[in-house]
């Protein structure tokens, strides 16, 4: 596997996260198709995010990558604020590609994964899994790169899901 050049990653989390999610819906993200009840879900972490972290910095911009809020303890901590644990192997990749990127700006870090309705945080680290998040940006590429979505696999969350009209309408 090839290791990427800082200047190389393009790939934003939320693509990461979304590869965990569904496939398909990866590629109408990333191929600019977005939908009303997506922004919704959006606003309701970010109204969740602003009761419960109120005092901690918002949203931090580097590059391709939004961080919920930054903190300082031995290393730098990186957080996370989702909603529940159904998508949790998306939000520890989300996380992981967040230190990685970090990693390729000289920055050592770690991530706090919060879950805040379930009263629940859970700590992630990049130690020996960088493998894994280059894997990943290699899938995110190549479904970004493909003229059309990956056939639909019918699941628990397409009832939740804003495209749930563009694979079964
Ligand atoms: S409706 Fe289901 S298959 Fe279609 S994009 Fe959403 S989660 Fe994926």
């Amino acid at each position: 596997m090839e290791e990427y050049a800082l200047e190389e990653l393009f790939v934003r989390g939320i693509e990461i996260n979304y590869l965990y999610v569904c496939p398909t819906k990866l590629w109408f993200f990333t191929h600019g198709i977005t939908m009303e009840q997506e922004s919704e879900w959006v606003d309701l972490g970010k109204f969740l995010h602003e009761q419960r972290y109120e005092n901690e910095e918002k949203e931090v911009l580097i590059g391709p990558i939004r961080i919920d809020f930054i903190s300082r303890g031995d290393v730098i901590e990186v957080h996370e604020v989702k909603l529940g644990k159904r998508m949790e192997r998306a939000h520890e990749m989300q996380a992981l590609y967040y230190l990685y990127y970090l990693k390729k700006h000289g920055i050592k870090a770690k991530a706090i994964l919060h879950y805040p309705k379930l009263n629940e945080k859970r700590e992630v680290t990049l130690e020996g899994r960088e493998r894994e998040v280059e894997e990943a940006i290699v899938e995110v590429e190549v479904i970004k790169s493909s003229s059309k979505p990956p056939k639909p696999r019918k699941s628990k969350i397409c009832r939740k899901c804003a495209y749930k009209e563009l694979c079964w309408g």
